[in-house]
């Protein structure tokens, strides 16, 4: 059922799957559709064109989507259209026509500065509209268009792709080989930003580290240090960084520049080096286990998140072991763990997996609880720190201020005052308790915000279960 759009009936709905490059993926998607006319509405049933910006870094993300266009299919017999866009889409190509009859337009993300003029070929009235350029594209995503969804953090993608090709991965197959922005451009779009409000960047990457100025001005540490030093910055990140990228000289940036966060996230995927090895992630542990030693000789307390992979085909009892005893050695702060699922196109898919999904869910499990003792006990050594918070968000029924420290904590915090500070400021915080994933603070006396009323002391002491929960969303890969 082909519709032509009338102006008035220029309207979209799109919802995100995965992670932080495919949520900014998404701003800068809303951006162009709005440029292009179109109005964002909050419902599906409200939309002429339903889009669904995709992952398929696990088999799940990739179910969750099918799952999710089948669930609302029906809305196409009302002359709603459907766009599959991202990595299912550049994965999956023109099957997704077979498989969901009713998608009219299937786009990966190296296409997406083609989305005007895909747009005006589904105005038309076209029914198979494809954007689905090989991994062979210099080209990335950049637009004056951006429609960021939070007004004090934001984000930048610097690099796009990936040319590492570990053995269990879809992302080099799906976002295309490695292609950076020009220092400039990414140094122009911060102070944009920064003129516009922002106080913290993300920089983000498949391979955040990998980055390569085209005009060979900057290394990414000398990058960092300069979105660092644009003024009215106050908070910089970067996600995520392959340990075969990651130099000394990023730990040298984070001691020199202050703006940046006291933060890396450093997947290490297994702490087998056998295991490693079949993963084609090109270092051993020991290896890792240097780059982790730099970043605890820095002068700041920089804390320290990883991704680990369970399961992968051939992990025997004593590599994950291995993976435990390097969890310990490590001490991370948080840990994401997924079992291994096989992905389309990967060297690993032809590994016998001989790995039960019953033994796959029994290492997770053990990990994680691994990890949570672990975590109870590092995160109680913060009690009486005094840290900066970016506030995030409140619970005004429990008087709660939800932030996030510059070690990428979860820190919900009274403030003694019924008046709570807006998200995005910056508050001090005394550190007086603590969960496995969160801490628990409040303001310094006399330092809390404008109003004179206590805190009531009546409110229910909290527990981990019921603080409010912030969104999390899946690391990016690398
Ligand atoms: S896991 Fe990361 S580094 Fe490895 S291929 Fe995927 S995106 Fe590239």
């Amino acid at each position: 059922m082909a519709t032509n759009f009338n102006a008035g009936e220029k309207t979209f709905y799109l919802e995100t799957f995965g992670c932080q490059m495919n949520v900014h993926d998404s701003e800068k998607v809303i951006g162009t559709l709005v440029q292009q006319g179109y109005q964002q509405v909050q419902e599906e049933t409200d939309a002429s064109l339903i889009l669904y910006n995709t992952c398929s870094i696990r088999d799940k993300a990739e179910q969750k989507v099918f799952n999710r266009l089948n669930d609302t299919k029906a809305l196409h017999k009302k002359g709603k259209r459907f766009a599959v866009l991202g990595c299912v889409a550049q994965q999956e190509g023109e099957k997704i026509f077979d498989r969901a009859p009713y998608v009219s337009l299937v786009s990966g993300s190296a296409s997406y500065r083609n989305l005007p003029q895909m747009l005006a070929r589904l105005e038309a009235g076209e029914e198979r509209i494809t954007g689905l350029d090989d991994r062979q594209t210099d080209q990335t995503f950049e637009t004056e268009f951006t429609a960021r969804s939070n007004p004090y953090r934001g984000y930048i993608t610097i690099i796009e792709g990936c040319d590492k090709f570990c053995s269990y991965c879809v992302v080099p197959f799906t976002r295309g080989k490695e292609r950076s922005r020009t220092a400039d451009s990414v140094l122009a779009e911060a102070r944009r930003m920064a003129d516009a409000g922002y106080t913290e960047i993300q920089l983000l990457g498949q391979n955040v580290n990998s980055y390569r100025d085209p005009s060979g001005k900057m290394s990414f540490a000398e990058l960092l240090a300069a979105v660092g030093e644009v003024a009215g910055i106050r908070r910089v990140r970067f996600t995520t960084s392959h340990p075969r990228d990651f130099t000394r000289d990023i730990v040298e940036a984070i001691d020199a520049v202050p703006t940046l966060c006291d933060h890396v996230h450093l997947p290490v995927q297994s702490g087998s080096t056998q295991v490693l090895h079949a993963m084609q992630r090109l270092y051993t542990r020991e290896w890792y286990l240097e780059r982790i030693a730099w970043i605890r000789a820095a002068k700041r307390s920089i804390s320290l998140t990883t991704d680990v992979i369970v399961g992968f085909p051939g992990e025997t009892d004593a590599d994950f072991e291995e993976t435990l005893t390097l969890l310990a050695e490590v001490n991370y702060d948080a840990v994401f763990a997924f079992k291994y699922s096989p992905r389309p196109n990967t060297p690993a898919i032809s590994m016998p997996d001989s790995i039960s999904d019953e033994v796959k869910s029994r290492r997770l499990q053990i990990l994680l609880d691994h990890q949570r003792e672990l975590q109870r006990i590092s995160y109680a050594k913060h009690i009486g720190e005094i840290v900066e918070v970016m506030v995030e968000g409140h619970n005004a029924a429990r008087g709660q201020v939800m932030g996030r420290t510059t070690q990428n904590k979860t820190l919900n915090f009274t403030t003694g005052s019924p008046i709570l500070p807006a998200p995005g400021s910056y508050v001090q915080v005394r550190i007086t308790g603590n969960f496995p994933n969160s801490l628990l603070g409040e303001t310094l006396v006399g330092e809390a915000l404008p109003g004179d009323a206590l805190y009531s002391p009546t409110l229910p002491t909290p527990t981990e279960a019921s603080l409010p929960k912030l969104v999390t969303i899946g690391a990016l890969s690398a």
